[in-house]
């Protein structure tokens, strides 16, 4: 009868995201990047970290989708099968 109230923020954390991916998957190569953090800060399930020039992704929540690669101006990030 009443809608259940939602009291806290929601968190992808316990969804397990990397479980969509559908055969691709980001490979960092840790040769070019320049530490711009573009694909940190773009990566919509914010599962890339790092520091410098050095950053990867957490494949449990990398969902495959390729804007990270798309984002990279060095292309320091290439899309490669599972
Ligand atoms: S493929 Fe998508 S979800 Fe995975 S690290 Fe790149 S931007 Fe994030
Ligand atoms: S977008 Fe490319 S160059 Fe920028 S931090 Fe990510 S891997 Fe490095």
């Amino acid at each position: 009868m009443f809608a259940k109230i939602i009291t806290k923020p929601g968190t992808a954390l316990n969804n397990k995201t990397g479980s969509w991916r559908t055969g691709k998957k980001p490979k960092f190569l840790h040769k070019n990047c320049t530490g711009c953090r573009s694909c940190y800060l773009l990566c919509p399930e914010g599962c890339i970290s790092g520091s410098k020039k050095s950053y990867d992704t957490d494949y449990e929540y990398c969902k495959g989708c390729g804007i990270c690669v798309k984002v990279c101006p060095v292309k320091d990030i290439e899309m490669i099968d599972e």
